[in-house]
């Protein structure tokens, strides 16, 4: 018969960590030694009891004994006795504060390593991932997997009690010790479907943290929208039927371990009332050696149970610690050139020109660009119009370097934007989207956010090239606080401060995504007196459908269907 097939395998890769590797090691020692003394301090019941009642020993404790020169008598054996106890409540709070400082790395080195490789990830595969499912992986999953991993800490330290257990029993009578082991472990072999259940009930509760993390982060997203539309019992209900799929997976697997664990109890006495009939009325035992072999039973049948326990918990925790490693696998897969520092940004003096660019999005059967070819000259206005879902954003984000196209080139100054390159290119480039994403902090943060050592004047320069002098009327000027997502702020607001924050980069190429799109015409107004000061000075892409800034470009490019369908040179009649 197969023991087991359960998944220890995927707790290696904690192997492979060096630093890990050493504190682990650290973490076992101090484990075995905790053993250790725990069954040096259950043997010494032995020879206590022999010097009060003037019992035997059993032949193989007595010679260990001569070895130590260790006299049978109350008073030195007490205080050994103390002694030990003293070590072993040392040894063991080293051991409970270093597993907890290993596992705390564990989880805090997988959300750090998980947030790199997210961070360093290309956007074409960030772009089609559900955030919030990252936002599952990196909060919930690495708690479960500390709390996975502990369990085979304590599982290790069990496991090295039962054997420094074993081994005292087996010092008194190797023939009931091993009476005992063989139930212990036909009792272990007997739990395997329980084992197995708790993976499916770890992979239940995995996919019901998804849905709720799914379910708060965009309802809380959209606040606004629930509100006019009359959607709050809709949402109350939607997050109760969630809850309670998630609170249901827990239950199941605790309901599932506490019947397991009541079973073992009952099966366990049974075994020890089994051993003590075989030790009594089968071996004719000694009450100087029954009594200490009933302590140590008595001991290791709740170990027995916690193993158990810890086994089952350690696998309702694998789905977590899977799911994790294979988005970490998917990540490292999609990393871009890291190395920034060798390649310097293309100067933008001439020219951006694309040829024959090709773009399919993940899980698109239509492509989103087929045989684009475009130049920006350098310092140009271009306009790019045409109906929704022509490709625009596809375009403007493959001309920022923020994706690579599947066929084509993409050249600055004739420089090719690929590897390295389109990383530090994008440094040149500046966005400004539709919705300005403001962080909820002061003015002044969001606009280090683009140059972090920016002084006062040097933001309000930016403000002001961004037509947004009036956050100097502010009572709190720079240093007001713009609320979640700059709620505090209006559309126009937020999107001339958004504006100035791109500008403080000084880039060489601004894209601007339907910037007006969705303001006041006052709000528009402002931001096309701004994009007119800036006209010559960079170059600049729009995204646009229609409105007064479109009039301001030097070139309008209408796409349609992935396809440039006409390029007007606005200048070409001047
Ligand atoms: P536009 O900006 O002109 O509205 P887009 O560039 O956003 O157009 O989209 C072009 C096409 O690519 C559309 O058919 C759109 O549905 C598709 N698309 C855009 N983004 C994604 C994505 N992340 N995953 C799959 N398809 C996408």
């Amino acid at each position: 018969m197969r023991i087991s097939t359960e998944p220890f395998g995927e707790a290696a890769w904690l192997l492979r960590d060096p630093r890990l590797r050493a504190r682990i090691a650290g973490v076992l020692v101090l484990v075995l030694l905790t053993s250790l003394t725990e069954g040096i301090g259950l043997v010494l019941l032995v020879p206590l009891l022999a010097s009060i009642s003037g019992g035997g020993i059993p032949p193989l404790l007595g010679s260990a004994l001569a070895g130590l020169h260790l006299p049978i008598q109350l008073g030195p054996l007490l205080l050994v006795f103390v002694g030990v106890v003293l070590l072993r409540a040392i040894i063991q709070y080293s051991r409970v504060i270093n597993g907890d400082k290993l596992s705390y790395a564990v989880a805090d080195g997988l959300r750090i390593e998980t947030l790199q490789l997210l961070l360093g990830a290309d956007w074409r595969m960030l772009s089609a991932m559900r955030q919030s499912d990252n936002v599952n992986l990196l909060l919930t999953n690495p708690d479960r997997i500390r709390f996975a991993f502990d369990q085979i800490i304590t599982g290790v330290a069990i496991m090295a009690t039962l054997a420094a257990t074993g081994l005292a029993a087996f010092a008194l009578s190797p023939r009931v010790a091993l009476v005992v082991m063989a139930a212990g472990v036909l009792v272990l072999i007997a739990y395997a479907g329980q084992r197995r259940r708790a993976v499916a009930l770890g992979e239940a509760l995995g996919a019901a943290y998804e849905q709720l993390f799914a379910l708060v982060g965009e309802n809380l997203g959209a606040l606004r929208l629930i509100k006019s539309l009359h959607g709050e019992a809709r949402v109350e209900d939607e997050l109760r039927r969630t809850i309670r799929q998630q609170r249901s997976a827990e239950l199941s697997f605790t309901r599932s371990a506490q019947i397991g664990q009541a079973t073992l109890q009952v099966l366990s006495s049974v075994a020890l009332a089994l051993a003590v009939w075989i030790a009594v009325v089968q071996f004719g035992l000694a009450a100087t050696v029954l009594l200490p072999l009933v302590a140590l039973f008595a001991r290791a049948m709740p170990l027995l149970s916690a193993l158990q326990q810890c086994w089952q918990n350690w696998l309702h925790g694998v789905p977590a610690l899977r799911e994790t490693l294979a988005l970490k696998e998917r990540l490292l897969a999609a990393q871009e050139h890291a190395s920034l520092a060798s390649t310097p940004a293309p100067r933008l003096d001439h020219a951006i020109e694309l040829e024959g660019v090709r773009f399919s999005h993940e899980g698109s059967d239509r492509p989103a660009l087929s045989d684009v070819s475009l130049t920006l000259p350098a310092r140009s206005f271009t306009a790019l119009v045409g109906p929704s879902g022509a490709g625009k954003s596809t375009l403007a984000d493959i001309v920022g370097g923020l994706i690579s196209p599947d066929a084509g080139t993409v050249t600055v100054d004739g420089a090719s934007i690929v590897g390295p390159m389109r990383r530090s290119w994008r440094e040149s480039v500046a966005y400004v989207q539709q919705e300005p994403l403001l962080f909820h902090a002061t003015i002044a943060e969001n606009l280090r956010w683009a140059k972090s050592d920016a002084d006062a004047a040097t933001m309000q320069a930016a403000l002001e090239s961004a037509s947004a002098q009036f956050v100097m009327g502010f009572e709190h000027g720079l240093e007001t606080v713009v609320g979640d997502r700059g709620g505090r702020l209006s559309g126009g607001e937020r999107q001339r401060i958004a504006l100035a924050r791109a500008l403080l980069r000084n880039p060489a190429l601004l894209i601007l995504d339907e910037p007006t799109s969705s303001l006041d015409s006052a709000s528009e107004a402002a931001i096309c007196t701004a994009i007119e000061q800036l006209k010559g000075r960079i170059t600049i892409l729009l995204i646009a459908h229609r409105g007064s800034l479109t009039a301001l470009a030097d070139q309008i490019v209408t796409l349609d269907c992935g396809c440039i369908v006409d390029g007007l040179d606005t200048t070409s009649d001047n």
